[in-house]
């Protein structure tokens, strides 16, 4: 997996402090897509055993303690991407107590393959659905058209 970048302290993409991640890799070509330089899943750089340990070390950090960490891209229910989020989710279930995962991607809910439920077993809230930019409305909270469903599933 690749990624374009790594917020280690976030206060916009979720509750709370954070750390946010926005992974490579979208097939979802929403027209108005703010963030289309992330669609190649070749593009940005590759996400390592480096800064895994970073993203862990930091959501275990005590003087700036982090509710969780947002997953947004790109897409990170990518079929390639799931490997990669799948490690990084086990991880912070095992090393990380208590913190929340909130997860953005252009799929909807109700059409996720197999090995993506797998994925979002270890994710808190989901955000779903592409962007359509005729239901855009800047009003809304943690997301970015009035179809998108924010899922709180655990
Ligand atoms: S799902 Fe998100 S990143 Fe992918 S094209 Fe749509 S708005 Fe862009």
């Amino acid at each position: 997996m690749n990624y374009h970048a790594y917020y280690p302290l976030d206060v916009v993409n979720g509750p709370g402090t954070r750390c946010t991640l926005f992974v490579s890799g979208c097939v979802h070509q929403c027209r108005g897509c703010y963030n289309k330089s992330t669609w190649r899943l070749t593009s940005g750089q590759l996400f390592t055993p480096e800064i895994e340990d970073r993203i862990v070390t930091d959501l275990q950090d005590k003087v700036i303690p982090r509710q969780g960490l947002s997953l947004s891209g790109g897409d990170p229910l990518h079929p390639q991407n799931l490997s990669a989020v799948d490690h990084l989710l086990q991880r912070i279930s095992d090393e990380c107590p208590g913190k929340n995962v909130w997860m953005w991607t252009g799929y909807r809910l109700d059409e996720l393959s197999g090995d993506q439920r797998r994925t979002i077993a270890r994710v808190n809230v989901l955000v779903d659905g592409k962007f359509v930019q005729d239901l855009h409305d800047p009003s809304l909270v943690w997301r970015g058209s009035s179809n998108q469903v924010i899922h709180f599933l655990r």
